[in-house]
Protein backbone atom coordinates (compact mmCIF):
# COMPACT_ATOMS: atom_id res chain seq x y z
CA UNK A 1 0.00 0.00 0.00
CA UNK A 2 1.17 3.48 -0.77
CA UNK A 3 0.23 6.69 1.16
CA UNK A 4 -0.49 9.07 -2.07
CA UNK A 5 1.00 11.90 -0.32
CA UNK A 6 4.32 10.97 1.39
CA UNK A 7 7.23 12.27 -0.50
CA UNK A 8 8.98 9.66 -2.14
CA UNK A 9 11.82 8.48 -0.18
CA UNK A 10 14.73 6.36 -1.42
CA UNK A 11 17.08 4.25 0.67
CA UNK A 12 20.67 3.37 -1.30
CA UNK A 13 21.60 0.07 0.37
CA UNK A 14 25.06 -0.06 -0.46
CA UNK A 15 27.18 2.88 -1.51
CA UNK A 16 31.09 3.63 -1.15
CA UNK A 17 30.74 7.32 -0.98
CA UNK A 18 33.93 6.97 1.31
CA UNK A 19 36.01 6.31 -1.53
CA UNK A 20 38.64 9.20 -2.91
CA UNK A 21 37.17 9.16 -6.16
CA UNK A 22 34.06 11.54 -4.00
CA UNK A 23 36.50 13.06 -1.60
CA UNK A 24 36.05 16.42 -4.19
CA UNK A 25 32.65 16.67 -4.03
CA UNK A 26 30.85 14.24 -1.51
CA UNK A 27 28.35 17.09 0.06
CA UNK A 28 27.32 18.16 -3.89
CA UNK A 29 26.97 14.18 -4.78
CA UNK A 30 24.42 14.44 -1.23
CA UNK A 31 22.88 16.84 -2.20
CA UNK A 32 22.11 15.95 -5.70
CA UNK A 33 21.14 12.35 -4.21
CA UNK A 34 18.70 13.77 -2.04
CA UNK A 35 16.91 15.89 -5.23
CA UNK A 36 16.43 12.43 -6.45
CA UNK A 37 14.35 11.91 -3.04
CA UNK A 38 17.11 9.33 -1.27
CA UNK A 39 16.36 9.89 2.05
CA UNK A 40 19.01 6.81 3.29
CA UNK A 41 22.45 5.79 2.12
CA UNK A 42 24.26 2.61 3.71
CA UNK A 43 28.54 2.94 3.32
CA UNK A 44 29.88 -0.59 3.84
CA UNK A 45 33.59 -0.58 4.75
CA UNK A 46 35.92 -2.98 2.16
CA UNK A 47 39.15 -3.55 4.52
CA UNK A 48 39.95 -2.37 8.53
CA UNK A 49 41.60 0.76 7.54
CA UNK A 50 38.08 2.40 6.38
CA UNK A 51 36.84 1.49 9.98
CA UNK A 52 37.46 4.14 12.13
CA UNK A 53 36.62 7.05 9.28
CA UNK A 54 32.96 5.49 8.81
CA UNK A 55 32.33 4.88 12.11
CA UNK A 56 33.03 9.15 12.51
CA UNK A 57 30.86 9.49 9.01
CA UNK A 58 28.17 10.83 12.07
CA UNK A 59 30.07 13.83 11.91
CA UNK A 60 29.28 13.87 7.91
CA UNK A 61 25.50 12.83 8.81
CA UNK A 62 25.31 15.90 10.71
CA UNK A 63 25.82 17.94 7.95
CA UNK A 64 24.64 15.82 5.23
CA UNK A 65 21.15 16.28 3.44
CA UNK A 66 20.93 12.56 3.61
CA UNK A 67 20.83 10.59 6.03
CA UNK A 68 23.97 8.00 6.79
CA UNK A 69 24.57 4.61 7.96
CA UNK A 70 27.59 2.26 7.86
CA UNK A 71 28.59 -1.50 7.95
CA UNK A 72 32.15 -2.41 9.11
CA UNK A 73 33.64 -5.51 7.02
CA UNK A 74 36.50 -7.05 5.05
CA UNK A 75 35.52 -7.36 1.22
CA UNK A 76 37.61 -10.46 -0.92
CA UNK A 77 38.85 -8.16 -3.32
CA UNK A 78 41.15 -7.04 -1.11
CA UNK A 79 42.35 -10.22 0.49
CA UNK A 80 46.04 -9.01 0.97
CA UNK A 81 45.25 -6.02 3.22
CA UNK A 82 43.21 -8.16 5.77
CA UNK A 83 44.54 -10.17 8.58
CA UNK A 84 42.78 -12.82 10.68
CA UNK A 85 43.55 -9.79 13.49
CA UNK A 86 41.20 -7.72 12.34
CA UNK A 87 38.26 -10.37 13.14
CA UNK A 88 39.43 -9.57 16.84
CA UNK A 89 39.41 -5.82 16.28
CA UNK A 90 36.04 -5.97 14.74
CA UNK A 91 34.58 -8.24 17.12
CA UNK A 92 36.18 -5.58 19.73
CA UNK A 93 34.39 -2.58 17.94
CA UNK A 94 31.23 -3.90 17.64
CA UNK A 95 31.21 -4.54 21.64
CA UNK A 96 31.19 -0.64 21.72
CA UNK A 97 27.99 -0.29 19.68
CA UNK A 98 29.00 2.74 17.48
CA UNK A 99 26.60 4.63 16.57
CA UNK A 100 25.14 4.60 13.32
CA UNK A 101 26.95 1.31 12.76
CA UNK A 102 24.09 -1.09 11.50
CA UNK A 103 25.85 -4.02 9.51
CA UNK A 104 28.44 -6.56 8.98
CA UNK A 105 30.16 -5.95 5.62
CA UNK A 106 31.42 -5.87 2.91
CA UNK A 107 32.25 -9.21 3.67
CA UNK A 108 31.54 -12.62 1.10
CA UNK A 109 33.49 -14.86 -1.23
CA UNK A 110 34.97 -13.91 -5.02
CA UNK A 111 36.01 -16.88 -6.67
CA UNK A 112 35.61 -15.56 -10.18
CA UNK A 113 39.36 -15.24 -11.06
CA UNK A 114 39.65 -18.49 -12.12
CA UNK A 115 43.98 -18.50 -11.34
CA UNK A 116 43.27 -17.72 -7.03
CA UNK A 117 45.60 -20.16 -5.34
CA UNK A 118 44.25 -21.92 -2.77
CA UNK A 119 45.77 -20.36 -0.22
CA UNK A 120 43.65 -17.25 -1.03
CA UNK A 121 40.80 -18.86 -1.82
CA UNK A 122 40.80 -20.76 2.25
CA UNK A 123 41.89 -16.80 3.36
CA UNK A 124 38.32 -15.80 1.69
CA UNK A 125 36.78 -18.47 3.60
CA UNK A 126 38.36 -18.26 6.91
CA UNK A 127 37.53 -14.30 7.14
CA UNK A 128 33.73 -14.65 5.31
CA UNK A 129 33.26 -17.42 8.27
CA UNK A 130 34.84 -15.19 10.77
CA UNK A 131 32.70 -12.31 10.11
CA UNK A 132 29.03 -14.05 9.81
CA UNK A 133 29.65 -16.11 13.32
CA UNK A 134 30.75 -11.59 14.47
CA UNK A 135 26.98 -11.27 12.89
CA UNK A 136 25.47 -13.69 15.24
CA UNK A 137 27.40 -12.95 18.03
CA UNK A 138 26.61 -9.65 18.28
CA UNK A 139 23.03 -10.17 16.17
CA UNK A 140 23.45 -8.39 13.18
CA UNK A 141 22.92 -8.21 9.69
CA UNK A 142 25.43 -8.96 7.10
CA UNK A 143 26.07 -7.28 3.24
CA UNK A 144 27.78 -10.20 1.49
CA UNK A 145 28.96 -9.75 -2.21
CA UNK A 146 28.86 -13.44 -3.98
CA UNK A 147 30.51 -13.76 -7.05
CA UNK A 148 31.09 -17.62 -8.98
CA UNK A 149 30.82 -18.46 -4.64
CA UNK A 150 27.22 -18.87 -3.73
CA UNK A 151 26.47 -22.28 -3.50
CA UNK A 152 29.84 -21.84 -0.54
CA UNK A 153 28.31 -18.96 0.80
CA UNK A 154 24.93 -20.59 1.68
CA UNK A 155 27.00 -23.07 2.91
CA UNK A 156 28.30 -21.24 5.60
CA UNK A 157 25.42 -19.70 6.38
CA UNK A 158 23.50 -22.64 6.84
CA UNK A 159 25.74 -23.63 9.48
CA UNK A 160 26.27 -20.24 11.38
CA UNK A 161 22.09 -19.35 10.47
CA UNK A 162 22.75 -15.49 11.52
CA UNK A 163 19.63 -14.67 12.79
CA UNK A 164 19.15 -10.79 11.28
CA UNK A 165 20.04 -12.67 8.02
CA UNK A 166 20.81 -9.67 5.92
CA UNK A 167 21.61 -8.28 2.02
CA UNK A 168 22.77 -10.31 -1.09
CA UNK A 169 24.20 -7.17 -2.45
CA UNK A 170 24.17 -6.93 -6.46
CA UNK A 171 22.44 -10.23 -6.78
CA UNK A 172 22.86 -11.88 -9.86
CA UNK A 173 22.69 -15.68 -8.94
CA UNK A 174 19.90 -18.36 -9.98
CA UNK A 175 16.32 -18.21 -9.48
CA UNK A 176 17.06 -21.55 -7.05
CA UNK A 177 19.89 -19.83 -5.30
CA UNK A 178 17.35 -16.45 -4.88
CA UNK A 179 14.84 -18.76 -3.34
CA UNK A 180 17.82 -20.43 -1.06
CA UNK A 181 18.82 -16.91 0.20
CA UNK A 182 15.31 -16.16 1.15
CA UNK A 183 14.17 -19.34 3.11
CA UNK A 184 17.51 -18.03 5.37
CA UNK A 185 15.73 -14.74 5.58
CA UNK A 186 17.78 -12.51 3.43
CA UNK A 187 17.21 -9.57 1.23
CA UNK A 188 18.68 -9.83 -2.54
CA UNK A 189 20.24 -5.98 -3.49
CA UNK A 190 19.34 -4.75 -7.06
CA UNK A 191 21.09 -2.34 -8.44
CA UNK A 192 21.75 -0.85 -12.19
CA UNK A 193 22.55 -4.75 -13.33
CA UNK A 194 18.84 -4.52 -14.02
CA UNK A 195 18.67 -1.33 -16.21
CA UNK A 196 20.63 -3.39 -18.68
CA UNK A 197 17.97 -5.68 -21.30
CA UNK A 198 20.48 -8.39 -21.65
CA UNK A 199 20.16 -9.45 -18.18
CA UNK A 200 17.70 -11.22 -18.48
CA UNK A 201 17.46 -13.41 -16.12
CA UNK A 202 18.50 -10.84 -13.41
CA UNK A 203 15.43 -8.42 -14.28
CA UNK A 204 13.26 -11.78 -14.47
CA UNK A 205 13.87 -12.44 -10.69
CA UNK A 206 13.82 -8.17 -9.51
CA UNK A 207 10.18 -8.52 -11.33
CA UNK A 208 8.98 -11.82 -9.85
CA UNK A 209 10.65 -12.11 -6.54
CA UNK A 210 7.91 -10.73 -3.12
CA UNK A 211 8.97 -7.46 -3.30
CA UNK A 212 9.64 -7.64 0.93
CA UNK A 213 12.53 -9.44 -0.22
CA UNK A 214 13.99 -6.88 -2.08
CA UNK A 215 16.22 -3.89 -1.54
CA UNK A 216 17.60 -0.78 -3.63
CA UNK A 217 21.24 -0.24 -4.32
CA UNK A 218 23.96 1.81 -6.98
CA UNK A 219 27.22 0.25 -5.49
CA UNK A 220 28.75 4.02 -6.33
CA UNK A 221 31.11 4.76 -7.61
CA UNK A 222 30.70 1.07 -9.64
CA UNK A 223 28.01 -0.31 -11.22
CA UNK A 224 27.14 2.35 -14.08
CA UNK A 225 23.73 2.02 -15.23
CA UNK A 226 22.89 1.82 -18.56
CA UNK A 227 23.51 5.15 -20.32
CA UNK A 228 25.95 5.70 -17.96
CA UNK A 229 28.83 3.35 -19.02
CA UNK A 230 32.34 4.85 -18.29
CA UNK A 231 31.08 7.13 -16.11
CA UNK A 232 31.50 7.47 -11.90
CA UNK A 233 28.22 5.76 -10.52
CA UNK A 234 26.52 7.97 -7.82
CA UNK A 235 23.98 7.57 -5.05
CA UNK A 236 21.00 9.38 -6.72
CA UNK A 237 20.90 7.41 -9.90
CA UNK A 238 19.39 5.10 -7.42
CA UNK A 239 16.09 6.59 -8.59
CA UNK A 240 16.71 5.30 -11.85
CA UNK A 241 17.28 1.84 -10.49
CA UNK A 242 13.56 2.19 -8.56
CA UNK A 243 12.09 3.80 -11.44
CA UNK A 244 13.45 0.61 -13.77
CA UNK A 245 12.04 -2.17 -11.13
CA UNK A 246 8.79 -0.57 -10.92
CA UNK A 247 8.47 -0.80 -14.88
CA UNK A 248 9.78 -4.56 -14.65
CA UNK A 249 7.63 -5.23 -11.89
CA UNK A 250 3.95 -3.26 -13.51
CA UNK A 251 3.72 -0.87 -10.47
CA UNK A 252 4.48 2.69 -9.04
CA UNK A 253 7.73 4.18 -8.36
CA UNK A 254 6.32 5.42 -5.23
CA UNK A 255 5.25 2.35 -4.75
CA UNK A 256 8.96 0.66 -5.06
CA UNK A 257 10.20 3.30 -2.93
CA UNK A 258 7.86 2.66 0.45
CA UNK A 259 8.48 -1.25 -0.04
CA UNK A 260 11.84 -1.22 -0.51
CA UNK A 261 12.97 1.20 1.71
CA UNK A 262 10.60 -0.31 4.54
CA UNK A 263 12.49 -3.34 3.62
CA UNK A 264 16.29 -1.68 4.65
CA UNK A 265 15.05 -0.05 7.35
CA UNK A 266 13.51 -2.82 9.31
CA UNK A 267 17.15 -4.82 8.36
CA UNK A 268 18.89 -2.22 9.78
CA UNK A 269 16.66 -1.43 12.77
CA UNK A 270 16.56 2.31 11.84
ZN1 LIG B 1 30.39 -2.86 -2.72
Amino acid sequence: MTKGNDPLSLFDSHCHLNFSVFDKDRLQVLSQAEKAAVSHICIPATQQVEWPSLIESELLSQVSPVSIVTALGLHPWFISEHHPEHLNVLDKLLQQRPAGVVAIGETGLDFFDRNMTPQTKAKQLELFTGQVELACLHQMPLIIHGRKSHDDILKVLRRCKPERAGIIHGFSGSEQQAGEYLKLGFKLGFGGGITYPRARKTRHLAATLPIDSIVLETDAPDMPLNGYQGQRNEPGRVKLVAECLAKLRGISLPEVAEATSHNCRTLFRI
